[in-house]
């Protein structure tokens, strides 16, 4: 039998995944947080993926960290700000040989896990997939797109790529993620942070045009120093084009504020941020973003960490 690819979290791509492996006979185990949420997984009896208006069960066995199974391929698709802790519990039952694949948004989550698991090969990924829960253990896929994978430190692509091949997930071997990681962080500083501050939707972003020009200067400014240039590059154009092509979305972070959620901006402005003091960069408009985006979501009685 092929290796079973341990799951840890069943939030929404979580189950995006876990689903449409189990679907092409991949064994597959979904890690969930406790006891009480064993249970209450296994009285829905696996998990639910709402596909073109469809809903199909899949039964995908479940466990909990406690379990003894050993663990040689995880999929680590819980939120950046959860990863490390969840890892540091399985640390003890991964194999030798064993690799992670760290689904987190931003960056900062993928080393801090990788430092929990020295003996571990820690490949890291970036989405444009789309999906949301609708319910508990339920999951609406939303969006189509796709997934790169990279390894920063051995450009080998793993053999276990023909199992996300035969459980139809578009992805490509990505040997520069870094750069794709740092990219997407730029785009997610330069917009993410405005639309929940201005309280409007991408589109918005159109009449602070001013404002976003400025943020995307301190961040290619960023990127060029801490040794992405190639992320660098026409950073402006890109964010305006995102702008304009979403302009009838809501951010991610926009949505996570607006459900009363935590957001990622330890992983994304908060990072960059933290980068940049460590080079020694001066950039006010960015610090001032992220001091206005903590005030706000303090106000709010959200998590600002
Ligand atoms: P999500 O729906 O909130 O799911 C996270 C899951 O992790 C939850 O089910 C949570 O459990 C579980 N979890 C947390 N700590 C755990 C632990 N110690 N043990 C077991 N399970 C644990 O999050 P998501 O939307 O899938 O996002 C995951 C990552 O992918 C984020 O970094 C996000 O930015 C990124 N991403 C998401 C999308 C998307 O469309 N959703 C697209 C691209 C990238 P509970 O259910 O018990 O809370």
């Amino acid at each position: 039998m092929s290796t079973p690819w341990h799951i840890l979290g069943a939030g929404s791509l979580g189950t995006l995944w876990a689903t449409r492996l189990a679907r092409a006979d991949v064994p597959v185990r979904l890690i969930v947080r406790d006891a009480t949420r064993l249970q209450a997984y296994q009285a829905a009896g696996g998990l639910t993926l709402v596909e073109h208006g469809e809903a199909q069960l899949y039964p995908v066995p479940g466990e909990t960290a406690d379990s003894d199974e050993p663990i040689r391929r995880l999929l680590v698709a819980c939120k950046a700000y959860d990863a490390e802790k969840a890892v540091a519990r399985l640390a003890h039952r991964l194999t030798s040989d064993a690799e992670l694949i760290l689904l987190q948004n931003g960056l900062g989550s993928q080393d801090a896990v990788a430092t929990q698991v020295p003996q571990a090969r820690c490949i890291f990924a970036s989405s444009t997939e789309g999906a949301f829960r609708d319910g508990d253990w339920r999951v609406v896929f939303a969006g189509h797109g796709y997934t790169w994978l990279g390894d920063a430190g051995h450009p080998v692509a793993p053999i276990w790529l023909e199992d996300l091949s035969a459980a139809g997930i578009p992805h490509e071997w990505s040997t520069d993620i870094l750069t794709r990681l740092w990219r997407k962080l730029a785009l997610n500083c330069a917009i993410n942070p405005l639309t929940v501050l201005h309280e409007c939707r991408n589109g918005g972003l159109q009449q602070h045009h001013c404002e976003v020009a400025t943020l995307c200067a301190e961040l290619t400014e960023l990127l060029e120093r801490c040794g992405q240039p190639a992320a660098a590059e026409n950073l402006r154009e890109e964010v305006e084009r995102v702008i304009q092509a979403t302009a009838a979305n809501f951010s991610s972070m926009y949505q996570d504020v607006a459900n009363q959620r935590r957001t990622e901006i330890s992983y994304l402005l908060g990072h960059a941020c933290k980068v940049a003091s460590r080079h020694q960069l001066n950039l006010p408009h960015l610090n001032q973003l992220q001091q206005r985006l903590i005030a706000h979501l303090r106000s709010l009685g959200l998590p600002s960490d």
